[in-house]
């Protein structure tokens, strides 16, 4: 492995997935749905590789899947893209995400991550021999917010690029209007650019909206959305995901997709056009399943002794281990498959300052309703 891949041999997905297969443990650690998206959905792939559409898609993705992912920007956002030239598909929002960095951020050049981040941002931006900068995430006691002044400190005249994810992975958090108007602010100042990962953007609970900061006055020009249909339609597995942006900013993400991919996803991209198109209706009860399955597992854990954090979206809740008289989040996350039959994922793999997160654990509720129950029952195991 080469010395800048070499922090990134093994995934913490991949380590706790395969602990939660060797003890028989409920897996409330890797983000991915125990059951399946819109019944229409899955039905039109099928018909989609019936029908023989089982060959190269067009290298922007298939046309009916470009107009159906403009026409969703358009409705919910008011945001216009042109499916010609301003909207990607890439093999999930992973894709779009490291060839939005190899494609537009030089070697040397900074990128801004906030702590703790998607995993996947650190090894993008150690691929294309980017360097990272990260900025913490405050505790506002429940929950997490935006630190804007860290956020103005870390910029320098070799930034490049602010990476925003809201609603969050791993916290929960979801960016308020004023959090995302002081990073605009920021990126236009030091004219940045700005890649907004919005992956679980149908996702925010409590009657939040989630506002794209390429909404904001200023960004359109400067922001690359990122989305994907793993999460709203409930298929991690399809690995369909898209960007957007202005057409020269989508011309050098393309430049780096075509030689990791080319294409990628062809009989489910139909599939996903018609979610988008015929069931938004789908993505909000599962909003509304989840933000309810959020409340029974918060619950669980505050009951076991957990200090539980504030989710507002997306499909994690995170605890603080340190009244179960824990010091270690990373070390309870590896023995607790084999000692109460449940996985679930230390925060600090999320991080670049491992002590400051390593109280950490991160839960997962996307999850059917007795499998929830399986890992709520054995978490009692611990007290
Ligand atoms: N970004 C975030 C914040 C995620 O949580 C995930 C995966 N769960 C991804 C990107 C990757 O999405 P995809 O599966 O579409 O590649
Ligand atoms: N995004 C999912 C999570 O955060 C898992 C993705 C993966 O396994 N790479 O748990």
């Amino acid at each position: 492995t080469v010395a800048r891949l070499q922090p990134f041999s093994s995934t913490i997905f991949a380590e706790m997935t395969e602990l939660a297969v060797r003890h028989a443990a409920v897996n409330l650690g890797q983000g991915f749905p125990d059951s399946d998206g819109p019944a229409a959905m899955l039905a039109v792939a099928r018909q989609s590789i019936a029908d023989g559409l089982n060959q190269y898609p067009p290298g922007r993705g298939m046309p009916m899947l470009r107009n159906a992912i403009a026409a969703d920007r358009a409705t919910r956002y008011g945001t216009s893209y042109d499916p010609a030239d301003q909207v990607l598909v890439t093999v999930g929002a992973t894709e779009a995400i490291s060839a939005s960095v190899l494609g537009l951020v030089e070697p040397g050049e900074e990128v801004v991550l906030i702590e703790p981040f998607y995993d996947s941002y650190a090894a993008a931006v150690a691929l294309a021999g980017a360097v990272r900068r990260s900025v913490s995430l405050v505790s506002d006691g429940a929950g997490f917010t935006l630190d804007a002044d860290a956020l103005r400190a870390a910029i320098t005249p070799n930034t490049r690029m602010i990476i925003v994810n809201s609603p969050h992975n791993p916290t929960g958090a979801v960016l308020s209007r004023d959090d995302l108007a002081a990073i605009a602010e920021v990126a236009c100042e030091h004219d940045l650019l700005v890649l907004t990962d919005e992956v679980y953007e149908h996702l925010a609970f409590d009657d939040r909206s989630h506002i794209s900061i390429s909404t904001l006055p200023g960004m359109y020009e400067r922001t690359i959305v990122v989305s994907s249909a793993a999460k709203s339609f409930s298929c991690t597995g399809w690995k369909i995901g898209w960007a957007c942006g202005p057409a020269d900013l989508i011309d050098g993400v393309r430049a780096a997709k075509q030689f990791l991919t080319f294409v990628g996803g062809g009989p489910f991209q139909p599939a996903v056009a018609y979610a988008l198109e015929h069931e938004q209706a789908w993505v909000r009860g599962l909003r509304d399943e989840l933000q309810i399955k959020r409340d029974r597992l918060s619950k669980a854990l505050t009951d076991t002794g957990f200090d539980v954090k504030r989710s507002e979206g997306g499909y994690f809740v995170c605890a603080d281990v340190t009244p179960l008289g824990v010091g270690d989040a990373l070390a309870f996350c590896r023995e607790l498959p084999d000692r109460i039959g449940v996985a679930a994922v230390p925060v600090s793999a999320f991080a670049e300052d491992f002590d400051k997160w390593n109280r950490l654990v991160r839960f997962t509720f996307c999850k059917k309703d007795e499998t929830l129950d399986a890992g709520i029952e054995r978490l009692t195991r611990l007290t």
